[in-house]
């Protein structure tokens, strides 16, 4: 008897992409149960993040018919892919053997699921899907991807390079994934946190489907930010660093300046005003930066819940 495999998509405003991407990957599927690699028991998992288009009649229409291949879980509002793969994976873990999330665009080549299966049967418990390539996206999405990773490890966040979400994870590391219990959201982060035998399987990273990205410039630059400051307290030793650097420098300059002032007779008046502004600026970065740690620690005492479900489907499930 072969295991469980669940995969999970989580799904935004996907009703461009979603009939062609539910068909791939039934057919991925199918053709893993029929190769007897997974049991005949796995599932496609679609995560409905509060979509405002058809992607939830979509769902449901995939989820009837008695041999359907695919659940549904629809959660009570938009609350953003990371936290809408969790609520995948919450749904998942307690029904399966091993699990992947991969996007709704199929941008992650569903052929290296094949790989994915063969390192877990080996042993391992977590397989990062690693892109070789990224020829298919633009030179902007490249650029700033590729500096994302660099600034990441500089900032002292662990993070396994050119890796997005698209991976494997067995039950009990799912399970140790629900051990951590922040609310600040960032994956790529945690998982490699849980420890276990991991493995890398590589593959290209294709163009969407169809529909746009849900990922716009303002939205990475945020979800930067929140890896950043979820997972290390290094921003601030460097604000502390910048600011004896900072005392030190202007202490040598007021003295140069005087004896300017001294010898020349010079207006130090737009110097000093100046210097009070670049002061004033750098201390409210600080402020700012110690700031967005303050209130993710409020945040992370609120217990907030990271999502809600407000239905599953099949609809036997509801029954919570
Ligand atoms: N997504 C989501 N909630 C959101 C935004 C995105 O569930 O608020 C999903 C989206 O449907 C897709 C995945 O997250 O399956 C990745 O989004 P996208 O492909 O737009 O990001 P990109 O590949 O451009 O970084
Ligand atoms: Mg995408």
């Amino acid at each position: 008897m072969k295991d469980i495999l669940y995969l999970v998509v989580p799904c935004y405003n996907e009703e461009e992409a979603l009939p062609y991407s539910s068909e791939k990957l039934l057919e991925k599927l199918n053709a893993l149960i029929s190769s007897e690699k997974v049991s005949s028991e796995s599932r496609i998992v679609l995560v409905d993040d509060g979509s405002r288009d058809q992607t939830w009649a979509l769902i449901s229409s995939l989820c009837t018919g008695d041999n359907s291949l695919f659940c549904g879980v629809k959660l009570s509002r938009n609350r953003g892919h990371q936290n809408a793969l969790l609520a995948g994976l919450d749904y998942a873990r307690s029904r399966c053997d091993m699990a992947v999330s991969l996007d709704a665009d199929l941008q992650d080549d569903i052929d290296a699921i094949d790989g994915f299966v063969e390192k877990y049967y080996e042993g391992c418990d977590i397989v990062y899907g690693v892109r070789s390539s990224r020829a298919t996206d633009t030179a902007f999405k490249r650029g700033t991807a590729g500096a994302f990773y660099k600034f990441m490890t500089a900032m002292g966040a662990e993070v396994v390079d050119n890796h997005a979400d698209y991976r494997l994870m067995s039950r009990r590391a799912l399970n140790h994934l629900f051990d951590f219990g922040e609310v600040n959201l960032f994956l790529r982060g945690i998982v490699p946190q849980i420890g276990y035998p991991t493995a890398k399987v590589y593959y290209e990273r294709h163009e969407r489907v169809a529909g746009d990205s849900k990922y716009p410039l303002k939205k990475m630059l945020a979800f930067a930010f929140e890896g950043i400051t979820s997972f290390s307290v290094r921003p601030i030793k460097f604000i502390w660093g910048a600011g004896a650097l900072l005392a030190v420098l202007s202490a040598v300059v007021m003295l140069l300046l005087a004896l300017l002032l001294i010898w020349f007779e010079i207006s130090g008046l737009w110097f000093v005003a100046l210097t009070v502004l670049l002061a004033l600026g750098i201390n409210l970065i600080a402020i700012g930066v110690v700031g967005e740690y303050i209130g993710k620690i409020y945040l992370e005492t609120k217990h907030r819940p990271r999502f809600i479900v407000e239905r599953t489907l099949p609809d036997s499930d509801t029954r919570q």
